[in-house]
């Protein structure tokens, strides 16, 4: 029996841009935590006609089917009639349902309306999941793969359903399997770049499966492997995945999911004792701002300058004049003197520098729109490295900040850049 899933969320509110279905994320992580992968996830509108028809599909094709929303007393709610018509069954009556709605209702202190005794019908052979925080108790049932379960819509009533009532159901019925992740947070390569170097190693493996996420200058490789055992699973990751991580080499910052940039360096600059300063131009504040974006980075960052125009490289920087003039904002030398700057008036052991064309306007024959200089002062003197990026205004930016912090990494774990 293969071990997968699939949800389909339910309500027509769903299909708006006013409501996002969070529902299925919440269902997503618990059917994972079982080794449970979910293949498909589909919204689909009050209708009764369609949905029966994506229910049919779906129980015949996946082990588990999660059925969110619709079990409301209203007649748009319409799941428990679908999930009849796609597998042919009966609605039947429940007594105990009812006299549980009944008990429900005079405990919260409200007549029931009579369109409420609707929630009180199970499909034939399906098991009630009790809904302490609602009116409509969950459904579960088994199918010819695995199971069909019923949820309510309302977030705080799902998330304790899945938990005490889905999870516990679906156990037994499962073959046991776990599912361990390996990750690897990438800077310093693009994407078909990246590709082109590790496609040859992650296709030879369908397990663990392999996905490439992207945004400008960071990129993050995600091994996931099944198997009966942790044990395997491992085994499983490191077969694929030590070959890939030697392809890649320093190209790796971290192997831990949630761990950026900046995360990272703050942490090498708090081991070593270190602080930094930086001074921008073209970047505008980024690299100051990602530095400060995690809480405690006052323990290592000290001071932030944007300094546009010339006359403020000069005044705020101590960027000579002449050097400019002789070499153009955006030069090696004026890179150096902007972080080497930084530092004299911060104090700080470190200085980051940008100065450079982010279009799209601008640029020279030599340093064209994309060209930037980014320079870092510290203890071991200063270096300046000249990159171009492709691509419009945000995106040369955005990798000049991350190449930017990749520099302090690479010096501060002396690494060759
Ligand atoms: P229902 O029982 O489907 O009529 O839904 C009751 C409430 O739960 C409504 O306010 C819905 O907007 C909300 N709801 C239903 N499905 C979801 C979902 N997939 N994610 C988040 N909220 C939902
Ligand atoms: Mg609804």
């Amino acid at each position: 029996m293969p071990k997968d899933a699939e949800i389909i969320a339910i309500g027509s509110e769903l299909l708006t841009p006013q409501n996002l279905d969070t529902n299925s994320l919440v269902v997503t992580e618990h059917l994972n935590l079982l080794g449970v992968d979910v293949v498909t996830k589909q919204v689909i509108g009050d209708d009764r006609a369609r949905l029966s028809e994506a229910i049919r599909v779906a129980v015949d094709r996946s082990c588990v089917v999660v059925l969110i929303g619709g079990l409301g007393p209203t007649e748009d709610d319409v799941t428990r009639e679908a999930v009849a018509d796609a597998l042919d069954l009966n609605l039947v009556l429940s007594l105990e349902q009812e006299s549980v709605l009944i008990s429900r209702f005079r405990q919260i202190n409200r007549p029931m309306a009579k369109n409420n005794i609707k929630q009180a019908y199970l499909l034939e052979g399906a098991a009630a999941m009790p809904n302490p925080h609602g009116t409509a108790p969950g459904q579960f049932l088994s199918t010819r793969h695995g199971a069909l379960a019923l949820l309510p819509g309302p977030p705080r009533e799902l998330k304790p359903m899945v938990v005490n009532e889905l999870i516990p159901r679906l156990k037994p019925v499962l073959p046991r399997r776990v599912i361990r992740v390996r990750t690897f947070r990438i800077t310093g390569i693009g994407e078909s770049d990246l590709d082109a170097m590790i496609a040859p190693v992650y296709k030879k493996y369908q397990n663990p499966a392999t996905t490439v996420l992207s945004s400008p200058g960071d990129l993050t490789v995600i091994l996931r492997a099944q198997a009966e055992t942790e044990e395997q699973a491992d085994s499983l990751l490191r077969e694929a995945g030590n070959p890939i991580a030697q392809l890649l080499g320093d190209r790796v910052y971290s192997e831990k999911a949630n761990e950026s940039l900046e995360a990272l360096v703050g942490c090498l600059l708090r081991k070593h004792h270190a602080n930094i300063a930086t001074a921008e131009s073209c970047t505008g504040g980024l690299i100051a701002a990602r530095l400060t974006e995690l809480a405690g980075s006052s323990d290592f960052f000290v001071a932030g300058y944007v300094t546009y125009t010339d006359a403020q490289k000069q005044d705020v920087l101590g960027v000579p004049k002449d050097l400019i003039a002789k070499h153009g904002a955006v030069s090696e030398p004026v890179a150096a003197a902007m972080a080497e700057g930084a530092r004299r008036r911060t104090g700080a052991s470190y200085a980051l520098s940008a100065t450079g064309y982010a279009g799209p306007d601008g640029g020279t024959e030599f340093n064209p729109v994309g060209t930037v200089y980014l320079g870092i002062a510290g203890p071991g003197g200063t270096r300046v490295v000249r990159v171009r990026y492709g691509g419009d205004r945000y995106r040369t930016r955005m990798w000049a900040t991350q190449s930017a912090l990749d520099l302090l990494r690479k010096t501060l774990l002396k690494l060759q850049f």
